[in-house]
């Protein structure tokens, strides 16, 4: 069939609306017809062409509703509604155990532009065009999806606000509950106060944490963590950063949780840590980094990647859902809607900083 997707080509700033084609669903793909998908980090890094082959079509925060089932597929029914999430095998020893996010297959599935087998379901007058970005492509008025991929949720819930809940979200909220098990009593200080960093604010106050130190340099992103449950805010800028969050115990805080890719900031998470402390990052630091910090990890303080939040979006996305039906979970105040055709505009304002989530609005749930 003939959709509208976003394509990934060239030197153009932003992703260009096309008409492509898109091919009929394989075993175990669903056609999913987008409602919204969110524009994250990771979308504006591979637009130029980091990892991930070119043209492509990129998004990997959608959702939407089953519009057309391949052979083999059960648990879906067309009409349900679904959060899109991150592509794994289901074969290998972490998929069987659960532990999605670290498949062995990652790095192929999300950045190869592919199916498993090399195959694409996009094409645009016979030109091959790259598919399953992260297992969904959700630039995109439609998508083929891995039923492994989805996540069914209620119909009475707003579709166009879910599709951020299985990567930023996800990876903040998962990132303090699940890998850090942030609990209790402790104290935990979050590095950049972006859309992951803000959704690890507002799950440490979820999950009871006694100091929520929230640390980023724009002044309007630490005013909001304040709202949304940071116990402190601390402005990288200031030269005794580091000295202010040690104080806030007097001790240095329990765990943090990294949202950036700043060396210099992956070093304040290391030097603000309490001893027997863990520090926790989603994204490696850029260029060479800081290996005299490493004398840090001697007074038992453990350093550890996080993907995905280390979450299982099957189990993990409804709770978070449910909490933000009690109010507890305001996850809604990190999003800025914008319509498909603004998709230029929405990645100018998430690079420059104007807006923590955009979301394009691409169709009706009905
Ligand atoms: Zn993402
Ligand atoms: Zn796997």
């Amino acid at each position: 069939m003939q959709i509208t997707a976003a394509v990934s080509r060239g030197p153009s700033a932003a992703p260009v609306l096309e008409t492509l084609e898109l091919e009929e669903p394989r075993a175990g793909e669903m056609r999913i017809r987008l409602v919204a998908t969110g524009i994250c980090h990771t979308d504006l890094h591979e637009h130029p062409g980091r990892r991930a082959p070119h043209p492509i079509v990129l998004g990997h925060e959608g959702a939407g509703v089953v519009d057309a089932l391949g052979d083999g597929v059960r648990g879906f029914a067309v009409g349900d509604h679904v959060i899109l999430s991150g592509s794994s095998c289901g074969d290998c020893r972490n998929c069987r155990e659960g532990r999605v996010t670290y498949c062995d297959l990652t790095m192929p599935l999300c950045f190869g532009g592919q199916r498993r087998d090399g195959s694409t379901a996009l094409s645009c007058g016979g030109e091959t065009v790259h598919s399953h970005f992260c297992g969904q492509s959700s630039f995109a008025t439609h998508a083929l999806v891995s039923e492994r991929t989805a996540v069914k949720v209620d119909k009475d819930l707003p579709l166009e606000m879910l599709g951020p809940l299985a990567c930023g979200v996800i990876t903040g909220a998962g990132g303090i509950i699940e890998a850090l098990k942030v609990g209790f009593g402790a104290s935990v200080a979050i590095l950049g106060a972006g859309g992951v960093g803000l959704s690890a604010v507002m799950a440490a106050r979820l999950i009871g944490a006694e100091q929520i130190v929230a640390v980023d340099i724009n002044p309007a992103r630490l005013e909001l963590a304040l709202e949304l449950g940071a116990t402190h805010a601390i402005n990288s800028a200031d030269p005794d950063a580091t000295t202010q969050v040690r104080a806030v115990t007097g001790r240095g805080v329990d765990f943090t949780f990294n949202t950036t890719n700043v060396g210099e900031v992956h070093t304040m998470a290391l030097d603000v840590l309490a001893m027997n402390g863990t520090a926790g990052f989603v994204a490696a630091p850029l260029g060479a980094w800081a290996p005299a910090m490493f004398p840090m990890l001697g007074g038992g303080r453990q350093l550890r990647g996080i993907l995905g939040g280390d979450a299982n979006p099957g189990l993990f996305l409804p709770r978070l859902i449910e909490y933000w039906r009690q109010g507890r979970f305001p996850f809604d105040r990190l999003l800025t809607f914008y319509r498909f055709d603004e998709i230029a505009r929405a990645f100018d304002d998430i690079h420059h900083g104007r807006v923590i989530k955009p979301v394009l609005l691409i169709g009706d749930a009905a």
